[in-house]
């Protein structure tokens, strides 16, 4: 028999540096505060044969669970790839090489739309805004009839652009574009978005809308989403393509069966947390990362720190700028190293600048404190002492949400 070994031995180096460099480093929990991979509802893989009726049970009633997710009128169809493996399927299957398309960019994963235009030679026209702004349905708009003479077969939108912590108001966004040419195609990555954001993609005539695992879910990563409307599954593209071929995969997973070996594990893992979220209804789900974002917004206000996504800010995730008498890289770092948090910085020119806190995946009330608590100690730590302590704003506003 194989026996496990413990050691408890305590390791007096080790315990006279921790002393010295006041690094607690195998002590501290490791938290995770970013947009993706979020914190995990569950952390036991478990896996079946994915051709038993067991497993196709528990894949149908998953992608059922999803749909009303997205609010589409098909069932969503899984992908065995992390977000941007959606991303690219749903593209394939909307467009012909040499389209014309349209992309709404104010961040990193409005740029990926565009690189993988780019890539699968489509012809795009950018509606570019600076990053940390969302989209308004006049601007989308008015940049459609200031183009009149390029018309876009499909548009391109993130719900939630991660990289800045904005949220584009895809509902209004799409009736504004549907209100300036109804025959467009509007594409939605709703990857951070959903769990936290309402998507009815019937009723706000979106045709095409795509997620992932290991953001709002809570699953590890791994595991992607595409749901079509009845005119995205009509269109007929002319792109090669085979394992992302979303028409085949749709046909087998109406009958619970992928055309390769599924995620299995992962699929297991999504079952329980959408069983979990039904439960309590979706509605409640919004409701409770509305209550997260504006908690955390209250406590980085107590903290006198500016909001960088101040037009409409996600749910997902709050982004500030790091105050000017701190530097990013070394905030950043002091939370990891010495509270054991994780916490995303900003990307590309935003390096340094910013930081963003997702309240995304498996999180509640007290982890939302220890964040907030962790970026007080740090900002104390590194010689800010501005405001009230966030903790009281954070715990001011979840009572006042009670
Ligand atoms: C995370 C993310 C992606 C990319 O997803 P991957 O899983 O890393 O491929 C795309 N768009 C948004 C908005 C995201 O948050």
């Amino acid at each position: 028999m194989v026996s496990k070994r413990y050691n408890f031995t305590v390791n007096h180096q080790w315990a006279r540096e921790m002393v010295m460099s006041n690094d607690y480093g195998p002590l501290s929990k490791k938290r995770l505060f970013t947009p993706g991979p979020t914190p995990l509802y569950q952390d036991q893989r478990q896996t079946c044969h994915h051709r038993s009726d067991q497993f196709a049970k528990i894949s149908l009633e998953c992608a059922k669970m999803l749909q009303p997710l997205f609010g589409s009128v098909d069932l969503p169809v899984m992908l065995s790839s992390s977000g941007t493996g959606a991303m690219e399927a749903c593209l394939l299957h909307l467009t012909s090489p040499g389209d014309q398309i349209m992309v709404c960019e104010a961040g990193k994963f409005g740029q990926r739309w565009l690189a993988m235009a780019e890539g699968y030679h489509l012809k795009s026209l950018v509606c570019q805004l600076p990053w940390g702004r969302s989209f308004s349905p006049e601007i989308v708009h008015s940049f459609l009839s200031r183009h009149s003479k390029t018309k876009p077969k499909v548009v391109f939108i993130q719900a939630s652009e991660t990289s800045t912590g904005a949220f584009h108001p895809t509902k209004e966004i799409a009736a504004a574009i549907r209100d300036y040419d109804p025959e467009i195609l509007i594409v939605v990555d709703a990857i951070s978005s959903l769990g936290a954001h309402e998507m009815k993609m019937a009723e706000w005539h979106i045709d095409g809308v795509v997620s992932g695992s290991q953001k709002g879910f809570g699953v590890a990563p791994g595991l992607s989403f595409v749901a079509l409307s009845e005119r995205g599954w009509q269109h007929c593209s002319n792109h090669p393509k085979y394992y992302f071929d979303l028409v085949r995969e749709q046909k087998g997973q109406k009958n619970g069966q992928s055309s390769w070996t599924p995620a299995i594990s992962l699929i297991m893992d999504l079952h329980r947390v959408l069983s979990a979220w039904h439960k309590v209804g979706l509605n409640v789900i919004y409701d409770y990362h509305a209550r997260g974002s504006r908690a955390t917004i209250a406590a980085l206000q107590a903290m006198e720190l500016d909001l960088f996504a101040q037009d409409i800010p996600s749910r997902s995730l709050t982004s500030f700028w790091v105050p000017s008498s701190v530097n990013g890289i070394e905030f950043l770092d002091h939370l990891k190293k010495r509270y054991g948090a994780v916490f995303a910085g900003g990307q590309g020119a935003l390096k340094g600048k910013i930081i963003r806190m997702a309240h995304l995946g498996y999180f509640d009330d007290l982890d939302l404190i220890s964040g907030i608590a962790a970026l007080q100690m740090s900002l104390h730590n590194l010689g800010y002492h501005q405001g009230e302590c966030g903790l009281q704003g954070l715990m001011r506003s979840l009572r006042q949400d009670e």
